[in-house]
This record gives structure tokens, sequence and C-alpha cells, in this order.
């Protein structure tokens, strides 16, 4: 099982959104949950948009370096449909986990090296995935929402 986060700041957000899943269960695999939506606020650079977030349980066959080939076109492909002329994202894909899969190269850092320190993916991973415990830091998703310090606002949306 993987699990991926989606986030998007600009345009139709949960339409993004909602085509950026059902691209992913076309060309990653099925996709077996899918957290509710939440609005988050910006994280790191804080003076853009507010983003929609969702996290999603995914079964593939690829490997890793494979699903982030296939998500970063998908990125691409619903990144061109509203170009935007100042650099906020419309969507962006992080592979949050890869079973117990520990994995660092150039191109992808597997478990996502930031997870743990942001309530916007801790929120809704700890929604589907309260009890999968991360490989490295051995704790569960719910362990790390609860020691994590990021005070960003995290709004169940639907
Ligand atoms: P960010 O997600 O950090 O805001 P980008 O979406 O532009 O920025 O991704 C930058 C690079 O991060 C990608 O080109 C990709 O190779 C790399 N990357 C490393 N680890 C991961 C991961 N777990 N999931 C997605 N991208 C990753
Ligand atoms: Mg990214």
């Amino acid at each position: 099982m993987i699990y991926i986060l989606l986030g998007a700041n600009l345009g139709n957000r949960v339409q993004t959104l909602n085509r950026a899943v059902d691209l992913i269960s076309e060309r990653v695999g099925p996709v077996l949950h899918g957290s509710s939506f939440y609005e988050t606020a910006p994280w790191g650079v804080t003076d853009q948009p507010a983003y929609v977030n969702q996290v999603l349980a995914v079964e593939t066959t690829f490997l890793p370096e494979e699903v982030l080939i296939q998500t970063q076109g998908i990125e691409q492909e619903l990144g061109r449909v509203r170009l935007e002329k100042w650099g906020a994202r419309v969507i962006d894909i992080d592979i949050l986990f890869y079973d117990q899969l520990m994995l660092r190269t150039d191109a992808l850092t597997i478990p996502h090296p930031l997870l743990h320190q942001r309530r916007f993916t801790l929120v809704p991973l700890a929604e589907i995935a309260p009890d999968f415990v991360h490989p490295i830091l051995q704790k569960t998703t719910l362990e790390l929402l609860a020691d994590c310090e990021d005070e960003g606002e995290v709004m169940l949306v639907y």
C-alpha cells in the first residue's frame, strides 16, 4: 500500500483533486481509501492561497520510481489545464509512504521527509491510516500527530 498526499491551492481545488484521484486510479492503481478534504493554511511560504489537501491509500504494482513518473505526469497534465502566470501550485502530489520501504535517491525520498512536521499531512493521514507505523520513526500516524508541534490550521471541508 502506498499513501499519497494531494494538495491544490489554485483554481477549482476540489475539482482538481477529484481529477487527480481519477488519474491516479487509472495510472497508478486502485484507490482503496480517500480521506476527507481539508482546507489548510499554507506552510513555509505563507503568502499564498489556502490549500485543499487529501490523502489517498493506493494499491500499486509499480516500483517507487515508476509511481513518481506517473504522479509527475499527472501533475503536469492537470497543471497545464489551468496555467497561472503567478507561481502557486495547481496540484502537488507527494508520495508519503510505500509499505515499510525506506528509500533515498536524488529524485525520491520515502517516507516523505517532512510528513511528520506537517499537520496538513498528518491530519488526513491519521483519518485513513491511524495505526500505520512510520518505518523510521517507529510511531503510528496518530502518535506522530499528537507529537507534532505545527500549529497550521487544518479545517475539515467535507
Ligand atoms: P514540494 O513537493 O517539495 O513542494 P515539488 O512537488 O516541486 O516540491 O517536488 C520537488 C521534487 O521532490 C520532485 O521533483 C521529486 O523528485 C522530489 N521528491 C522527493 N521525494 C519525493 C516524494 N516522496 N514524493 C514526491 N516527490 C518527491
Ligand atoms: Mg511535491
